[in-house]
């Protein structure tokens, strides 16, 4: 398991906290309100090896445990959550290679995940299926040494920017069960996969999520992951812990940055001759708001000791990344009504993390979701004799 001596970790910490302070405060609002791509602070993100952040070190990577990889991205989204998506969801194609992927395959994309020479995603979501992905209709159909890949995937995180992609597809459409004929390719872009439109969103800015259509796109076998064909689900399932671990760090960032903003304006704005956080009503909001926002932060670490000793945890990265998500939807929620008017106001940071907060109740699995796998794995584990 992956470990980190505390000294490091503080020092990495400290890195953290002046790069964002120093390079990321002072420019988020002119990216997140242009939905620019932040290209400058892609490379500082490269430069601080985050692309490699949970990759091992025999790759190239840092090779962080997930206890302090969830606490880089806590601090990062409490300023800004949409970056730590360019990281994230490239970690995810990272893992799926490092756990799955073969000797070779590991040696040849790994290094060039870790430095971000190479930058992708998971590509999962068609037009039909997100929640439910066996329903998914890319199909890859096998031509002697190669596979040809036909199909659309969309809200695909760093589609455009991107250059490489986790892909899961049907290579058995009849199988049954349905997971049964799923594989996971790593697809470069190449002849046959284009991307088609930017989408637009309310929030999560500046990162771009599109549509990738593949068109006779044909690669060859070596780029299956593990080289057997049938395992994608699973693959993908595999990631999942990690995933929502990220997610549940994502949304307890916004929900100490949305506390932080909240606290700093009901010190300084006055009414009825008082700053605004002596009226009971804003302190009582304030209370709820530290409350949910520490709980949040102990169940996402709760989680992530968990994954790093080993443990079976899907039931609390389930937990942590509901809680958390809810949390960050509600401080947001919570912050802009204290801030009054200015919360309202495109000048003021808190309209920012009102507007991401909800992406983190629907990716890596929605809320409603989660609280179904929650309640089957408490029950598997509480059952009666
Ligand atoms: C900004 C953004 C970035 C994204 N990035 C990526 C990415 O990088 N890669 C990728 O593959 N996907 C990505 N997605 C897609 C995301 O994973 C899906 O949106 C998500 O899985 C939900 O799928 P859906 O939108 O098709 O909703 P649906 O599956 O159609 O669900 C609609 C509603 O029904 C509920 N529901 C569905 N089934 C059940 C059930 N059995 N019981 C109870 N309720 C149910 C859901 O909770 C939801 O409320 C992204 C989405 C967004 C918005």
């Amino acid at each position: 398991m992956a470990k980190i001596d505390p000294a490091d970790e503080a020092q990495l910490f400290a890195t953290i906290d002046r790069w964002v302070e120093r390079e990321v405060r002072p420019r988020v609002k002119e990216f997140d309100h242009a939905d620019k791509w932040p290209a400058e602070i892609v490379e500082q993100m490269k430069e601080l090896g985050l692309f490699g952040a949970t990759v091992s070190p025999e790759y190239g990577g840092l090779g962080l445990p997930a206890t302090t990889y969830a606490q880089i991205v806590m601090k990062i989204s409490s300023v800004w959550m949409a970056i730590t998506g360019i990281f994230n969801s490239h970690l995810m194609l990272a893992l799926a290679v490092e756990k799955f992927g073969t000797e070779p395959q590991r040696r040849h994309w790994l290094p060039k995940f870790a430095s971000g020479e190479v930058r992708g995603g998971l590509a999962l979501t068609e037009p039909n299926a997100g929640t439910d992905l066996q329903a998914i209709r890319m199909t890859a159909r096998r031509d002697k040494g190669d596979y040809v890949i036909n199909g659309t995937k969309t809200w695909i995180s760093n589609g455009i920017e991107g250059s490489c992609f986790a892909l899961l597809v049907k290579t058995n459409p009849e199988a049954s069960p349905r997971y049964s004929g799923m594989s996971l390719f790593i697809a470069p872009k190449g002849p046959g996969f284009t991307v088609g439109r930017k989408l637009e969103k309310l929030g999560y800015k500046s990162i771009d999520s599109g549509e990738l259509i593949f068109q006779d796109y044909r690669i060859s076998a070596d780029h299956l992951i593990g080289e057997v064909e049938g395992r994608g689900f699973t693959q993908v399932a595999g990631g999942l812990e990690l995933g929502r671990i990220n997610v549940a760090a994502r949304g307890v960032g916004i929900a100490e940055g949305a506390l932080r903003l909240a606290t700093d304006y009901a010190q300084l704005r006055q009414t009825f001759g008082k700053p605004i956080i002596e009226h009971q009503a804003i302190a009582l909001k304030i209370g709820e708001m530290a409350t949910r926002a520490r709980a949040a932060r102990l169940l996402t670490l709760d989680a992530a000791q968990a994954f790093d000793r080993g443990d079976r945890c899907d039931m609390e990265a389930g937990m942590a990344k509901y809680f958390a998500s809810e949390a960050a939807l509600e401080n947001s929620t919570e912050s802009m009504r204290i801030h009054g008017a200015y919360g309202y106001s495109k000048e003021y940071d808190i309209e920012r993390l009102y507007r991401d907060a909800p992406l983190t109740c629907i990716g890596e699995g929605t809320n409603e979701m989660q609280r179904l796998i929650i309640a089957r794995q408490w029950a598997r584990r509480n059952a009666s004799a």
